[in-house]
């Protein structure tokens, strides 16, 4: 997962400052890396590193990047390691001139297109599908300098999820959405200006008003001299991320025109009518369990109370790339309250339960604090199998689910609860009130809106890209 900004002031100003509060309420999305890049007025000049948008920024940083037109990202690592070299906004030289680019997703067909470029004499400088996303899209404005021409051929061949917002080197600010639309884009203007934000909190906290909408999937906005012109140029099934409305993105944002907080309370109903515990009290998980725990309390009528206290200083355990890093951070992140749980029949609800590593030590937590009976209950199916889209769940072996053959019996007894129950699909599907078909639910099915990247290995018809 990642967030993308981007900010074109038409009245002139510093759009590195935008850029930097929009990825601050997008920080939730990736913490490895932060990175901004402005047009200066002749060139792309930018300042990226590794760590929070606060720690990579400081006030200096952002008065030096002056510039009317910028972009930002913030990184959490799928494809490529997570070092500084692959940090983004990505910038790459063309014959006419540069351009950078910030990608949140992932490419299914990314070494096909790799080696198709290497073939035509691309070196590479990272090991990031974004990379390969700037080097098509810089052969092809070599060829033309219509934006919606050269998206058109660079999205006949991009097979994936892919949020994006470029600079380029003529001061051009341009915001896509893959043809599946996977992951939230949004963008607002008033009269300082366009800005453009992964999720609708960015929008918010800039002080955008009523212009705002969601960038439709498959098309592609371009933003010059002040003007916003945009096209859809290519559309395929839709397939909106349903672990966004699930654990990513924020509470308080809106995807598809659908509140995610509300969605989160339904699927706390939904499981509460699906799975009643006679219980005395209800504790959420920290903090993404929390909304959907609301709704389970709420439907059955008690108390809900925050046994769990999450040290606010520990990053989202879910985010960080080695499982070394995520076993060793989840007692550091969270510490029962005796008074709460002690002697009582608990329901612990989470948002999803990935790798299993959080929900058994939780159940080891409350055990030792006192709880007579922990009952388990998940505001989403099982995950059964990975993600090739963008979030980090990459392998079958990882995922508790696959381990015991989505045996709930099975999970039940290895993270040690007294009972365990999954929101099933048709539920959750409900509680975010949008149409099977037009949700990607490939890691509660192993069905997929799009081939797999095996699906293209082994292809040997390595062709060099035209340039
Ligand atoms: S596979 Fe799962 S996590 Fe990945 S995009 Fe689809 S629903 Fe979201």
């Amino acid at each position: 997962m990642c967030g993308v900004t981007g900010c074109f002031l038409s009245e002139g100003g510093n759009a590195a400052y935008y850029n930097y509060v929009m990825l601050h309420a997008n920080q939730h999305r990736g913490q490895e890396s932060a990175g901004i890049c402005v047009y200066d007025g002749l060139r792309l000049v930018g300042k990226k590193g590794m760590g929070l948008v606060t720690e990579v920024f400081s006030r200096e940083d952002l008065d030096e990047l002056t510039g009317p037109v910028g972009i930002g990202h913030v990184r959490y690592s799928t494809t490529g390691a997570s070092e500084l070299v692959n940090a983004q906004p990505f910038k790459v030289g063309y014959a006419k001139g540069e351009l950078a680019i910030a990608h949140n997703g992932d490419i299914v067909n990314s070494e096909v297109l790799r080696r198709e470029l290497e073939a035509s004499g691309h070196a590479f400088v990272s090991d990031t599908d974004s990379e390969v996303i700037a080097r098509l899209l810089a052969v092809e404005l070599t060829e033309t300098d219509d934006v919606f021409e050269a998206f058109e051929r660079v999205m006949d061949v991009l097979i994936g999820s892919y949020c994006l917002t470029v600079l380029t080197s003529s001061g051009d600010l341009i915001a896509v959405r893959d043809p599946w639309g996977f992951r939230p884009l949004w963008i607002g203007w008033d009269d300082r200006g366009y800005f453009v934000s992964s999720e609708s909190v960015g929008l918010d906290v800039v002080g955008v008003g009523g212009n705002r909408r969601e960038i439709k999937r498959g098309e592609v906005v371009w933003i010059r001299e002040g003007e916003m012109e945009s096209k859809t140029l290519r559309r395929e099934r839709k397939a909106v991320c349903m672990f966004e409305f699930v654990y990513f993105a924020r509470p308080d944002s809106v995807i598809e025109g659908r509140c995610v907080y509300g969605c989160r309370k339904r699927m706390g109903y939904r499981l509460a009518e699906e799975s009643p515990v006679d219980c005395d009290v209800v504790v959420p998980i920290p903090d993404s369990g929390r909304t959907a725990a609301l709704g389970y309390a709420e439907r059955l009528g008690v108390p809900m109370e925050e046994g769990l206290i999450k040290n606010r200083y520990v990053g989202r355990t879910f985010i960080m790339p080695e499982q070394q890093e995520r076993v060793e951070s989840i007692r550091v992140k969270l510490n029962p309250i005796r008074d709460v749980v002690e002697g009582n029949s608990v329901v612990v609800v989470d948002d999803s339960i990935v790798r299993g590593n959080t929900s058994r030590q939780i159940v080891e937590m409350l055990r030792s604090a006192g709880a007579s009976e922990i009952h388990f209950r998940v505001a989403s199916p099982p995950i059964i199998s990975p993600c090739y889209y963008g979030i980090d769940m990459a392998t079958y072996e990882e995922l508790i689910a696959h381990e015991h053959d989505s045996d709930v019996e099975a999970i039940r007894k290895d993270i040690g609860a007294d009972s365990l129950w999954y929101l099933s699909l048709d539920g959750l599907v409900k509680a975010i009130g949008m149409k099977k078909s037009e949700l990607c639910i490939g890691c509660l099915t192993d069905r997929y809106p799009t081939p797999r990247p095996e699906d293209f290995e082994g292809s040997s018809e390595v062709e060099p890209i035209e340039q």
